[in-house]
């Protein structure tokens, strides 16, 4: 199971968002422990953090495509990623290169000489022709280059910058739950041009109150954020204000586990290596076996898989203007 709750609270330019990945994100590491890799704990903590991160973000910009979360560095953890689909599929993965020590957060993972960085990659999925993706990419210090612990602090950073948006972000993580909940100020209405049209008191009065709700939402704890449920916490939090809640989405329309690899795009991959490398390894290993970084799964070739995957015809029929 997964969740995604949306709110907003009435007459103030607030609005708010809930996420608590359970079953669907156990389902993730219980693959990640089957194919005999399991992560660290803090590995998983991270990632976790990073598959709520991109499932709010996801939701809050509603991006046509994918909205890929990055983190990578010179710690023992060369990179992390969270990839959300615009249905709010997900999958994250990592590759870990050292030893992750017990306790370790962002600096110690992949920030040791601060070269790390986190990087938000918007990809389309209908790309026009010459259209490209695009990324935002923030260091993972703050304003006085003091090294940041919390995924949090750094993605509330990149929102500041790039959209302009206060944003208030709390993450947690461990082995059972991934959850997240996001407060951010809504642009004003009547700003720029209108801006006489808004008194200044009341002006004044909407930036307090996005501000009230932020420190509340910053008394949260990480347990709490783990263990209550989506009604209790928000009750608990909120209980004052005018929250306004609308129906969750979860199931098929929810956050949820899924993986885009198949068998076709192995080929293609595989394909482009060309028929030289690939038969290069058919004779060393008697056959090429690709596992997926994200599920586990493993895709098997054999000598005569491979013979049609070069001799096949390409699926895009001559003449025809590829879209992709
Ligand atoms: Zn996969």
């Amino acid at each position: 199971m997964a969740e995604l709750h949306k709110f907003i609270f009435d007459g103030l330019p607030v609005r708010g968002m809930l996420v608590r990945l359970t079953s669907s994100w156990r389902e993730v590491l219980a693959r990640r422990s089957n194919s005999g890799d399991a992560f660290a704990p803090e590995v998983h903590a991270l990632l976790g953090e990073m598959a709520a991160a991109g499932v709010l973000m996801q939701s809050n910009i509603r991006f046509n495509g994918a909205l890929v979360l990055q983190v990578y560095g010179d710690g023992p953890v060369k990179l992390a990623v969270a990839e959300v689909q615009d249905d709010l599929a997900f999958r994250v993965t990592a590759k870990v290169v050292g030893e992750v020590p017990e306790g370790a957060r962002l600096e110690a993972m992949v920030n040791l000489h601060g070269q790390g960085r986190c990087a938000i990659t918007l990809d389309p999925k209908d790309k026009r022709a010459g259209q490209q993706a695009y990324q935002g990419v923030v260091a993972l210090h703050g304003d006085r280059r003091e090294p940041l612990q919390q995924l949090s602090e750094v993605l509330e950073h990149y929102m500041l910058q790039s959209e302009q948006l206060d944003t208030r972000l709390i993450l947690a993580a461990n082995d059972e739950v991934a959850a997240g909940l996001l407060i951010q100020r809504l642009p004003v209405q009547g700003a720029g041009n209108l801006e006489t049209a808004v008194r200044n008191e009341d002006r004044i009065g909407l930036d307090e109150a996005y501000r009230r709700i932020a420190l509340l939402a910053g008394t949260l704890t990480r347990d709490e954020l783990l263990t209550l449920d989506a009604d209790t916490l928000l009750r608990r939090l909120f209980w004052e204000e005018p929250l306004r809640r609308f129906a969750p989405m979860q199931g098929e329309a929810g956050p949820r586990f899924v993986c885009s690899c198949s068998r076709a795009r192995v080929g293609t991959m595989l394909k482009s290596l060309g028929r030289e490398e690939i038969d290069g390894i058919i004779t060393e290993q008697g056959r090429v076996e690709i596992g997926c970084d994200f599920c586990g799964a493993k895709y098997h070739f054999d000598p005569v898989d491979v013979g049609e995957l070069f001799t096949a015809p390409s699926k895009q029929a001559p003449g025809s203007t590829a879209t992709h």
